[in-house]
């Protein structure tokens, strides 16, 4: 018997750090929300990442606004188990009205508000922030002769640690951050291939997080253009485990081969090699399934915004998953400036409705 809707004010959809993020602005501007996450514990993707995966920086240039993350003991970088730890304690901190496990199924119209189907009920919300990230939709490429592969294929979602490929061929593909700390760890225990889209970026050796959040957080506040300060630094931090690697000259990168084989992989010119796994570090899209209802136009993946807010669907907003969202969105520090934002523009548009 289906249930009669909840009401409120601002419905979150998605617990992960961006999710959390808008629920502390949303509390102190004392509005009626609440947090819907399909996962049934804290952390987000955080929950989920390889054994060795680590911030890039150390705990305080990572924080959630009101309470930053406290140090791990005897880490100069916290893991990811550090991270799901501090975003649990931030959540029971700030009282955040999470429901769990609750996946939203699908966002529509419903004259004034919008309709926020669940798999445990619905609510009608004046207006919802997507923050869904990008974890729950691996990419992988179009390429020929895929299926045909007789060994293993694997994602950076499936990969856990560097043990499984231990005297095995394997081939990890592209040039993101995932891509080199994956190779620099499995390259101790197994024959590789690097092979990338176009030539890997390295950032020099000196920039890590720390450098990172301080170019996007002078980048968003000189002009709020997403992500370009970052991005002319390169596109791999080069963490230990990289530096490694690259000491022990493994961290070359081949230009993408044509196809899969049976049994290997065959370059361009023909040439086959054999291998015993393909490890795609292709990257992810948005999670934006829920959103179909609402026949948003998408480019690239992607639903147009002005700052977070949907451009077709103004009582929308989307938060975390990219620099589409905002500068270094993505990420704690980042998410914290984005959710402020959007909060307070909300709060402006419910004020300014109340106003007779
Ligand atoms: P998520 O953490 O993915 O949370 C989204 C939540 O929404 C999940 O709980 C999911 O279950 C839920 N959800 C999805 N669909 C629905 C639905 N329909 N209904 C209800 N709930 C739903 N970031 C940093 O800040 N610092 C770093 O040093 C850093 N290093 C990184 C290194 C690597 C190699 C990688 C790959 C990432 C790194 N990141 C870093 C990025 C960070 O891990 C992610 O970007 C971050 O987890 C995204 O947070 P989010 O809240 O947007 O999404």
């Amino acid at each position: 018997v289906p249930r009669t809707p909840e009401s409120c004010d601002v419905v979150v959809i998605g617990g992960g750090q961006a999710g959390l993020a808008a629920g502390y602005y949303l509390r102190r501007a004392g509005l009626d929300y609440v947090i819907l996450d399909a996962q049934s514990r804290p952390g987000g993707a955080w929950g989920h990442g390889w054994n060795s995966l680590r911030l890039f920086s150390p705990a305080e240039y990572s924080p959630l606004p009101g309470w930053g993350m406290p140090r791990q003991e005897g880490e100069g970088f916290p893991t990811s188990d550090h991270v799901v730890d501090y975003l649990r304690a931030y959540e029971q901190r700030y009282d955040l009205p999470l429901r769990r496990p609750v996946r939203v199924q699908a966002v529509r119209p419903a004259g004034e508000r919008l309709a926020v189907q669940t798999t445990a009920s619905s609510w009608l919300a004046r207006y919802v922030i997507s923050a869904t990230g990008t974890w729950e939709c691996p990419y992988l490429p179009d390429i020929p002769e895929r299926h045909d592969f007789a060994g293993r294929q694997l994602h950076t979602v499936d990969y856990t640690s560097p043990e499984e490929f231990r005297g095995q061929r394997a081939v990890i593909v592209d040039g993101g951050n995932s891509a080199a700390q994956i190779l620099a760890e499995v390259s101790r225990v197994a024959d590789t291939t690097w092979v990338t889209l176009r030539p890997p970026r390295l950032m020099p050796d000196d920039v890590d997080g720390r450098v990172l959040f301080g170019v996007a957080t002078r980048h968003a506040a000189q002009d709020g253009v997403a992500g370009g300060g970052v991005a002319g630094l390169g596109d791999i931090v080069m963490v230990p485990s990289v530096r490694d690697a690259r000491d022990r000259d493994v961290l070359h990168a081949q230009p993408m081969f044509q196809r899969l084989t049976t049994h290997g992989i065959a370059w361009p010119d023909g040439t086959e090699q054999p291998c015993d796994a393909v490890v795609w570090c292709t990257g992810f899209r948005p999670n934006l399934t829920h959103l179909e209802p609402l026949g948003l136009p998408r480019h690239d993946g992607v639903v147009a915004t002005a700052g977070t807010r949907s451009v077709d669907e103004p009582r929308l907003y989307l938060l975390g998953y990219g620099d589409w969202t905002g500068p270094a969105s993505a990420t704690l520090v980042g998410a914290g400036r984005t959710a402020k934002a959007t909060v307070a523009d909300i709060a402006t548009r419910i004020s300014a409705q109340a106003t007779p």
